[in-house]
């Protein structure tokens, strides 16, 4: 086993502190990583408040995690001591089911393991995240990561960047689509560079006026006001799709009048309470509600690559690891640009 340092959430009341935690040795398929950065998403707030009632402490949160292989077993072979090395959400599922055998391994049928908050396939080991100096991985779940980048940028990729590509991907979004992103955070501001990368006309739906300009150069060809009625009025029957990654609790039926005939409503954010769906938005012009979750890890390096390629990365705002409570505040305000991300060398 390796001492590990790391940070914690002990339970859903007190801040994040320093903890201990062994990491075990690499096995024949297993990838060490140091970590360098990891990426802040929603997902860890939600979970360190116990806010999907599912939470498992102490909690280390991290899943968009990058960083410099450190060791391999006897029987890797994607991977070499020194190479650049991703950790996203997931680091096993069962390989045996139709969707692991599709390379879907996060509707796996037999359950997903998370990076944390979950357990290895033991089924009692916990599994802890990327708010810690080094992580050791099955190589089949770590992703290969280009050196063209700049490495802290391509952190969120890993969770915000796939859980953004893969709906516009499974959707076919592109040329002659008219894209509505919701809410201008981690994911949002990922799903408005690929949608617009993907030939969309993007619409930045967004309730904080002081994020026009942004949206307009992160790619967005207009912006919304949510809170502007009128706006909102012009907006009726207009969008494809939508893709909705508002955190908090909000009225989705807003959002579907702005549907197009056939139109679909993505649903990645994960707001704390049950949405209230008034059955008239989705039976006026066919619209549908659909959800997404993350990606699997073939469509993770898919995503990678192309991020490589197209030079996209997140836009973020470098933080200590000590600042991790104060980043959380903030990001219950809305008040990231766009991401944050943890430089582990302050740990
Ligand atoms: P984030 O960076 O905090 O962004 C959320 C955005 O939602 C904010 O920037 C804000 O945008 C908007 N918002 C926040 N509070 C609001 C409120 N009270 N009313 C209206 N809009 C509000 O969060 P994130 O990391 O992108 O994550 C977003 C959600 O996706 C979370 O629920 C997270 O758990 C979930 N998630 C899901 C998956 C998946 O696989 N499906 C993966 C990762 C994360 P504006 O200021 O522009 O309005
Ligand atoms: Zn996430
Ligand atoms: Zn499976």
């Amino acid at each position: 086993m390796s001492h590990t340092k790391a940070y914690a959430a002990y339970d859903a009341e007190t801040p994040l502190k320093d903890f201990d935690l062994e990491r075990r040795e690499p096995g024949p398929h297993d990838v060490q990583i140091e970590i360098l950065y990891c990426g802040v998403c929603h997902s860890d707030v939600h979970q360190v408040k116990n806010e999907w009632g599912n939470s498992i402490f102490p909690m280390v949160p991290g899943h968009e995690i990058v960083g410099r292989v450190t060791a391999v077993g006897n029987a890797v072979t994607k991977f070499k001591e020194g190479d650049l090395a991703g950790v996203g959400c997931l680091v096993d599922s069962c390989r045996e089911c139709e969707n692991c055998k599709d390379g879907q391994e996060q509707y796996c049928k037999n359950g997903w393991t998370g990076t944390y908050n979950g357990f290895e396939r033991d089924g009692k080991t916990p599994t802890y995240g990327g708010y810690s100096k080094q992580i050791v991985t099955t190589e089949d779940f770590v992703l290969k990561i280009s050196d063209k980048l700049d490495l802290k940028a391509i952190a969120p990729l890993l969770c915000a960047g796939i859980t953004t590509f893969s709906p516009l991907r499974h959707w076919k979004v592109g040329k002659g689509h008219k894209v509505g992103v919701l809410g201008l955070g981690g994911l949002g501001h990922m799903a408005v560079k690929f949608a617009a990368s993907f030939g969309a006309e993007v619409t930045m739906l967004s309730h904080s006026p002081s994020k026009e300009a942004d949206a307009k150069r992160l790619g967005a060809h207009r912006f919304a006001l949510t809170s502007n009625e009128e706006t909102i009025k012009s907006l009726g029957n207009y969008f494809d799709f939508i893709i909705d990654t508002v955190s908090a609790p909000h009225d989705y039926n807003v959002y579907l009048g702005m549907l197009n005939t056939n139109g679909v409503m993505i649903c990645v954010g994960v707001p704390p309470e049950p949405a209230q769906v008034v059955g008239f938005n989705l039976i006026f012009q066919r619209r549908s509600i659909a959800g997404s979750l993350i990606g699997g890890i073939a469509e993770t390096q898919e995503m990678l690559d192309y991020c490589a390629e197209h030079n996209i990365v997140s836009d973020v705002e470098m933080i200590d690891m000590k600042d991790i409570n104060e980043a959380y505040e903030r990001m219950l305000k809305g008040d990231v640009k766009y991401r944050f991300v943890i430089d582990l060398a302050t740990l």
